[in-house]
């Protein structure tokens, strides 16, 4: 899988096993290569690039903001209209009880400014002692935090036992979760984190039904915030505009998003908070303590409320749901059945194909075999962009590829995925039969 050189770079890549492709510009679902060639962005980037490239309308928004005002330190007493419409636009229906917005440049940043913003919370309210956050196993939330993790994932596909149903399953969840909170101490614990949706780790699991429903009245029982993580999964991906709407719970406390909230256009991320959140800190210190120089960036804004614009007015999400249910049939059809595929599991357009050595027996690759990685090395060479993993951080190796294209995909481009998918599966499978 030798890929063409970019000569003499500089930059310290983040995978030094391969050369990286120089794109030059894009257009649609498309990256275009200085070599001529074209390669389909099946999964947005890391799942970013939700309009594709080259959307005139966004860049037009940001050119017109550059000639307005280009930088506002809103850590003194002054705003932006771009970031006070974005928040506007984003909260006015005050989804789940969600009111007031932050806006940082990462998902990263976001996760730490949910967390501190949790802290500083149990902090005004009198509860100092609440420190703790649950999180789950091989769960991602960023990289400049370590958040602690303590329960597991809700993954049925290879955590349930042999003839257990659902509600057994959750009930197991359930149990192990409440032991997590009494051997913290039932007061000491501030907040239970999760992804609604898991996304790098897991590679695309939803929950099972239940689940969240359990984890949102586990929390209530015991005073604990509930943060979502929507960074991956939220802003529509999953064919709701939050992930959470779908496990049929009143909301999270603090969510955060990120990644297709800018669609690519210019970095930018968020935290949402729930009005009794802000009402804590307006009824205590009347500050949040935390910032960042480029925090709620008048460009970014202005490109995010854009694309959040034109997602709303070309009814996008429908886009989502048919090609997603299109993507979904095309994956179990024609992925499913292929040699090494355990399972195919989503929602939306946000996809993911387990592979194993033997998916009867759930037996995994080696981490060696770095199966998926060579998946995505074919795929590439076959001009589709995939995003794989091996499910890092954690005990068990999930290899996955993970199907997430952008919501104005047609069905064409969903057929030419899937069948570029099918060939990169089937020649590296070759190599093991
Ligand atoms: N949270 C989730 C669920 C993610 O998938 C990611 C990135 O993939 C992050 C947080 C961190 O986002 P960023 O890479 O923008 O810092």
């Amino acid at each position: 899988m030798a890929h063409p050189f970019v000569t003499e770079s500089n930059i310290l890549h983040r995978d030094m096993r391969c050369e990286h492709l120089k794109v030059v510009s894009g257009e649609g679902i498309r990256y275009h290569l200085g070599s001529g060639k074209s390669i389909s962005d099946a999964t947005c980037g890391p799942s970013v690039s939700i309009l594709g490239h080259g959307n005139q309308e966004v860049t037009d928004a940001i050119i017109a903001q550059l000639g307005t005002i280009q930088y506002v330190y809103s850590g003194a007493p002054l705003t932006s209209e771009p970031s006070e419409a974005l928040a506007k636009f984003l909260l006015e229906d005050r989804p789940g009880g969600l009111s007031k917005g932050i806006f940082v440049n990462s998902g990263s940043e976001a996760t730490d400014a949910a967390l501190k913003l949790v802290t500083q919370y149990w902090h005004e309210i009198g509860e100092p002692n609440r420190k703790f956050i649950i999180s789950r196993k091989q769960s991602y939330h960023g990289n400049s935090i370590g958040s602690l993790s303590f329960v597991d994932p809700c993954y049925s596909f290879r955590a349930k036992k042999n003839g257990e149903s659902d509600a057994a399953y959750v009930e197991r969840l359930r149990q192990q979760l409440e032991d997590t909170f009494q051997r913290l101490g039932p007061n000491n614990v501030a907040a239970f984190m999760a992804e609604p949706q898991s996304g790098t780790t897991l590679g695309c699991v939803t929950a099972t039904p239940g689940y969240f429903k359990m984890v949102r009245d586990i929390c209530d029982k015991y005073g604990a915030l509930l943060v979502l993580d929507e960074i991956i999964c939220g802003m529509g991906k999953t064919g709701t505009m939050h992930a959470w709407e779908q496990e049929g719970i009143r909301g999270p406390d603090v969510q955060t998003i990120g990644k297709v909230l800018g669609a690519g256009f210019v970095p930018l991320s968020g935290v949402l908070v729930h009005e009794r959140v802000f009402q804590a800190l307006v009824g205590g210190s009347k500050a949040l303590l935390h910032g960042h120089t480029f925090q709620a960036h008048p460009l970014a804004c202005a490109a995010a409320l854009a694309v959040q614009k034109i997602v709303r007015r070309d009814n996008l999400l429908e886009n989502v749901c048919e090609q997603g249910l299109i993507l979904e049939k095309q994956l179990r059809e024609r992925i499913a059945p292929l040699p090494y595929v355990a399972d195919i599991r989503g929602r939306g357009l946000f996809w993911g194909v387990e592979l194993m050595r033997d998916p009867q027996s759930k037996e995994p690759f080696d981490r060696s075999d770095n199966f998926c990685g060579k998946v995505v090395d074919v795929a590439m060479d076959l001009g589709l962009n995939l995003l794989g993993s091996l499910g890092h951080s954690g005990e068990l190796q999930v290899d996955h590829v993970i199907v997430a294209p952008p919501y104005i995909v047609e069905e064409a481009d969903v057929v030419e995925i899937v069948g570029l998918l099918h060939e990169a599966i089937s020649r590296v499978g070759a190599e093991y039969s």
